[in-house]
C-alpha cells in the first residue's frame, strides 16, 4: 500500500511507497526537516488502501 505521511514539525507531506502487508509501526525521517516521524498503519488503513487499488487484470 501507499501511505502519505504529514510531518508533525514542518507539515511536509511525503509518500511512503513501501509494501505494508499487515498493521505495523515504523519510523520515517522527514525529507524536509529530518525529524523522525512515527508512522502507525492499522488494519483499517490497509483495507482502505486496498479498496482504492483496482486489482490487476489476470493474464489468461
Ligand atoms: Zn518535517
Amino acid at each position: 500500500m501507499r501511505a502519505v505521511v504529514s510531518c508533525e514539525a514542518c507539515g511536509f507531506r511525503q509518500e511512503v511507497a513501501r509494501d505494508i502487508p499487515q498493521p505495523t509501526t515504523f519510523h520515517l525521517i522527514c525529507h524536509h526537516c529530518e525529524q523522525s516521524l512515527r508512522v502507525t498503519v492499522t488494519a483499517a488503513d490497509i483495507r482502505t488502501a486496498e479498496a482504492m487499488v483496482r486489482p490487476r487484470t489476470p493474464i489468461s
